[in-house]
């Protein structure tokens, strides 16, 4: 292997080809944007990163070889942008979170507690307690901050001499010969990976009908000032109710209180606008009410619209597409945390380490079990 071109230049596509360029292969990256693209999924001041999967067991799985992987892009780049603040959970209905969370958090070693209900009100003085079953806190959770990681994964990948060609939309992708067509021009490498994100079924046909391109509607807010406090200090919240699922990253260095649901709208055109209107909202705001007290006194400071890719069960796609050619489609919405190790494995894969099928079972989350690394390793 000397050559991988990589079709993206969002999280998966920025890991994928620092994984390869440290590995020795020589890479050229095509971003239709700029880089960082703020069009991408991956661009946002804050993203969560947690242990705690619920049913989603494999997942939960590779999280310590993820934080592992983030850990050695801090070393690279000689800065953190991880903030570990704890993620706590509100559960207003629980279908298997909990037994799930506690089986693997137990199982790799990472502490939770609950929290009681009649301790809530004045430990988050911003939520609504009425309607709680239970609150969760769990450990090995918090925030990465996606700008700064997207920029200096650029910058470092600048200096490891990868080739960055912004501006420049692929039209045509050949996963047999591992050739692009971007601009009218063919470029030619011995594999071409396709990290496109929201516009991936465009390049990879398969994808079509499978992951599905959905907007998603997030809040930039200013608490008011009684609880601006409050706000400052607290965790990564996530409601779990029967309808909806809320997740509200706090106000931490330097970025703004976000909110946002994981309700999947499972439409929308990832050439379209980024501006939430009233249609994207309309879940979000009753959602919001119900979990925080007085909602309405929140400044909106700005109401954002997404795209990200969803599959039927929340799975990453992540396999060779012929010959030369490799598919990463991880989102659902939970793929910046994991987006790094993707990269990492993908390249695993490619130049040998890892069998391919052993890579695309551990993306759809399917391994279930911690020791996958030293059964792949064996
Ligand atoms: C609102 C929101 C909240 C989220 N919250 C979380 C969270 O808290 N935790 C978490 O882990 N995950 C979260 N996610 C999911 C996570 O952000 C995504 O899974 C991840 O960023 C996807 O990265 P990607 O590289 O696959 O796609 P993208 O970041 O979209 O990158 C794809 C890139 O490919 C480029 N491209 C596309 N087509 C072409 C082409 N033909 N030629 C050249 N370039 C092309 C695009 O311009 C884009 O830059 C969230 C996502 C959203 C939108």
């Amino acid at each position: 292997m000397t050559k991988a071109l990589i079709v993206g230049g969002g999280i998966a596509g920025l890991s994928t080809a620092w994984a390869l360029a440290r590995r020795g292969v020589q890479v050229e990256l095509f971003e239709q944007g700029s880089l960082p693209n703020p069009r991408a999924s991956s661009y946002d001041e804050h993203r969560i990163t947690r242990h705690a999967y619920g049913a989603m067991e494999g997942y939960a799985h590779l999280m310590p070889e993820a934080f592992r992987v983030w850990e050695s892009l801090w070393q690279a780049i000689g800065t953190s942008h991880y903030e570990p603040c704890g993620a706590v959970y509100f559960l207003r209905h629980d279908d298997g979170w909990y037994a799930g969370m506690s089986r693997s958090l137990t199982a790799m070693g990472i502490g939770f507690r609950d929290i009681p209900l009649d301790d809530v009100e004045r430990r988050f003085p911003m939520v609504r307690a009425d309607g709680l079953q239970r609150v969760v806190s769990t450990d090995g959770a918090g925030m990465l901050f996606p700008v700064r990681i997207l920029t200096d994964l650029v910058v470092l990948l600048g200096r490891l001499g990868v080739t960055l060609r912004t501006g420049t939309r692929v039209s045509e992708v050949d996963p047999e010969r591992g050739r692009v067509v971007a601009d009218g021009v063919a470029h030619q490498g011995d594999v071409v990976i396709v990290a496109a994100g929201a516009w991936a079924d465009r390049l990879v046909p398969g994808l079509r009908g499978v992951g599905v391109p959905s907007r998603q509607a997030v809040l930039y807010l200013s608490p008011p000032p009684d609880l601006a406090e409050a706000w400052a200090s607290a965790p990564v919240m996530l409601e779990l109710g029967a309808e909806s699922g809320l997740y509200t990253l706090p106000p931490r260095r330097g970025t703004r209180l976000k909110i946002g649901d994981h309700v999947f709208s499972r439409t929308g055109d990832p050439d379209g606008d980024r501006v939430a209107n009233a249609h994207d909202l309309e879940r979000l705001w009753p959602a919001a009410r119900a979990a925080y007290r007085d909602f309405d006194r929140y400044s909106v400071l700005e109401p954002k619209a997404c795209f990200y890719t969803v599959t039927e069960h929340e799975e990453f796609l992540v396999h060779p597409t012929g010959a030369a050619g490799w598919l990463i489609s991880a989102c659902s919405g939970h793929g910046f945390k994991l987006g790094s190790l993707m990269g990492d494995l993908v390249a695993r894969a490619i130049t040998g380490e890892m069998a391919a099928a052993d890579v695309t079972e551990l993306a759809a989350g399917r391994v279930l079990h911690p020791s996958w690394r030293e059964a792949v390793a064996a």
